[in-house]
């Protein structure tokens, strides 16, 4: 048996009859539903204010009932509807920055996962301290400008989307920023992105075994973020900024990519390192992550950043990828979840899956 997530207290709310697998309208929500609802769970999509429209144009991924709050992070006041439903969460990409971390640490409702991870993965310190002591190579981070060498991103703190971040072609043009709060700097990688969309069980013990259970990988992308990817056309970043518009990250949209097949053994490699190091800080990660980093023309993978749920990118496989295609025809994230969920149900550790 691995290690229990959830108390039995907390379980209490499922007892003995089917789940409903719920979740915030947004992000990856289609994809969820339509993989829950493909499983066989009854799905609930809680809605901020009316429910979109767009939901009736998706039949396979409407969810069978909606629940209202008139803001994501008064989910709260939901949680004892929620039990009485059977409900278990599914969390997706904002489904924490949207109701924040203190009130979904505190939602009295299962939740799909290690809430512990958010304490790990919104803090950009703790963050580093978990990747690296997995032996996970990052770009590098100057403590001051002094140092810096080459080109740098400067990153704020708790941006979202890579909001307002400013690269730097060398020291000097370094000299003329002036933060407005709370950043680091840090080396900017030269090479191509790629967000790997991983899976760990820890009840399934075939496969790439990585403790207890096994790593699945599902799907990559790569983000369109805009205007940044605009870069190409316009020549350069001064080139945009005479035309007085400032690069930005703001994504907008995913592809889909694949990795040179001899690359795999690295990727893998960091997956499995990143979830063995998960279970000594915090008693591990469970279901979905994305690892996102730039390979580098020496073919080396520094990850910039991990997410900890579902990420959007996932969107381009509702129905597999070239990677999922090869565990399983037709498998997306979303239905790996509910998956994982019947399988655990079955087996009577749900504990080791919802927390
Ligand atoms: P999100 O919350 O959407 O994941 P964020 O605000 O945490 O974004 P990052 O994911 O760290 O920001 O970075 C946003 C984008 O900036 C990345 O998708 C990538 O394109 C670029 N980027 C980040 N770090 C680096 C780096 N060290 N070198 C080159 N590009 C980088």
């Amino acid at each position: 048996m691995g290690i229990a997530l959830a108390s039995e207290e907390r379980l209490a709310s499922l007892g003995t009859g089917e789940p409903a697998l719920a979740t915030l309208c947004s992000h990856s929500s289609l994809q969820i539903f339509h993989g829950a609802r493909a499983e066989g769970f009854r799905t609930i999509g809680i809605s901020v204010g009316a429910p979109h429209r767009f939901y009736e144009a998706f039949p396979k991924a409407r969810p069978d009932e909606f629940l209202q709050v008139p803001a994501a992070r008064e989910i709260v006041g939901l949680a004892e509807r929620l039990r009485r439903e059977g409900a278990i969460i599914v969390p997706h990409g904002s489904f924490v920055e949207y109701v924040g971390p203190e009130a979904f640490q505190a939602l009295e409702v299962p939740v799909f996962g290690n809430r512990a991870v958010i304490g790990w993965e919104s803090d950009r310190e703790k963050e580093r301290q978990w990747l690296e002591g997995a032996g996970v190579r990052m770009p590098r981070r100057f403590e001051t400008a002094g140092e810096v060498d080459g080109p740098v991103i400067v990153k704020y703190y708790g941006a979202k989307g890579g909001k307002g971040f400013y690269l730097a072609k060398n020291r000097e043009a370094l000299a003329t920023f002036r933060p407005s709060g709370p950043h680091v700097i840090q080396e900017y990688v030269l090479g191509t992105r790629y967000y790997v969309h991983f899976f760990y069980s820890p009840l399934h013990r075939d496969g790439y075994r990585v403790g207890e259970g096994s790593l699945e990988l599902l799907g990559m992308d790569r983000r369109d973020e805009a205007n940044i990817d605009e870069l190409y056309k316009l020549g350069a970043q001064e080139e945009l900024l005479k035309a007085g518009i400032r690069p930005t990250f703001v994504v907008t949209g995913n592809v889909p990519v694949v990795l040179r097949e001899s690359l795999l053994p690295q990727i893998f490699e960091i997956g499995a390192r990143i979830v063995e190091r998960s279970i000594e800080l915090f008693g591990g990660m469970v279901g979905p992550f994305c690892v996102e980093g730039i390979m580098t023309e020496e073919l080396e993978f520094k990850v910039f950043e991990i997410s900890t749920r579902i990420v959007a990118g996932t969107n381009l496989f509702v129905n597999g990828s070239p990677y999922s295609d090869l565990t399983e025809p037709g498998l997306s994230m979303g239905r790996r979840i509910a998956r994982e969920v019947r399988a655990a149900r079955r087996a009577g550790r749900l504990a080791e899956i919802l927390s």
